[in-house]
């Protein structure tokens, strides 16, 4: 019996021709109750039966049919909701049905989509090398977030540095070896940042870290803690002291600046420090110099 109770659940089809049939048969199966119970059956007593028995047999119907057809509505605004907020799919609560397929189908499919868009968003953030973020992410998602912070008059501080003599350790090592001062420079970036600030690979051997909340003082002590690693490298067959790079910092102290303004700022200090003889940090807008 229960077997049949959940074949007949399973199917909207026969579901639906169920209710159909038993709705559109309640006249004959009211009256037949009535006669067979002894009842008068006088003309006009049985006219008013049938017409009850229609009436409730139609609102049956009608409400039985939506019953069985709202999941679909509800499946709709769920994908709705999934397309304007990323909001993922809940699995079908009662409906076992052809339409509870459907729903599990689009949850499974949705949940792979949103998978692969996580994985391509993260592909087109990434620097393929170091893991870091790329310039694209840094300007452009963290952009928004900064810009917003700038906004508010939030104090926002930018390092810029690069390598020095870098192509050099490419032109005597190798490629490879340059790979790996890369990726040293980009471990020791993530091991001496704060998990808020953003970092990223902006060009071949250039790097840039937002600093969100931190003072120019801050953000130089952190650069000088940068410099001061990287010098202390020693990736083989390069000796300690080899890999250096020139800092330059910028900061949104006491005005509203935006993050592009910044960027040439700290463009300018790095610059400045590359021709003052490079391995140290220069910031400009507050004139810290820690020479190396
Ligand atoms: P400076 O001190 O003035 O910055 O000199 P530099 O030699 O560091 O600068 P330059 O711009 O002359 O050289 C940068 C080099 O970075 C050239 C390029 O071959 C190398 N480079 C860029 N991307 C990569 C990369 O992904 N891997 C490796 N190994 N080298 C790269
Ligand atoms: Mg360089
Ligand atoms: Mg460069």
């Amino acid at each position: 019996m229960s077997a049949l109770f959940d074949f007949v659940r399973s199917s909207l089809i026969l579901k639906i021709s169920l209710v159909s049939f038993l709705c559109i048969h309640l006249p004959l199966i009211v009256a037949g109750l009535h006669i067979l119970s002894g009842g008068t059956s006088d003309g006009e007593t049985m006219l008013l039966l049938l017409l009850a028995a229609t009436l409730a047999g139609t609102l049956a119907c009608l409400g039985l049919l939506w019953w069985f057809i709202r999941p679909l509505r509800d499946l709709a605004l769920a994908i709705d909701a999934y397309r304007q907020e990323g909001v993922v799919l809940p699995p079908p609560a009662l409906s076992r049905d052809e339409i509870g397929l459907v729903w599990q189908a689009t949850a499974a499919m949705t949940e792979e989509l949103d998978l692969s868009l996580k994985r391509l968003r993260q592909l087109a953030d990434s620097d393929p090398l170091t893991g870091l973020a790329n310039r694209r992410a840094l300007f452009e998602g963290g952009a928004h977030d900064a810009e917003r912070a700038l906004k508010r008059g939030d104090l926002l501080s930018l390092i810029l540095f690069d390598l020095d003599h870098f192509k050099s350790i490419n032109d005597d090592y190798g490629h490879e070896v340059g790979d790996q001062v890369l990726l040293a420079t980009a471990r020791t970036i993530t091991a001496n940042v704060r998990p808020f600030d953003m970092a990223a690979r902006i060009g071949g051997e250039e790097f840039c870290i937002a600093l969100p909340r931190t003072s120019p003082d801050q953000a130089s002590a952190i650069a000088e803690r940068l410099r001061v690693k990287l010098r202390g490298l020693e990736i083989p067959p390069l000796d300690q002291g080899r890999i250096t790079a020139s800092f330059g910092v910028a900061h949104s102290l006491g005005r509203r600046t935006g993050l592009k303004d910044l960027l040439v700022e700290a463009d300018e200090a790095l610059y400045a420090a590359k021709n003052a003889g490079r391995d140290r940090v220069i910031c400009l807008a507050s004139n810290v110099k820690d020479e190396g």
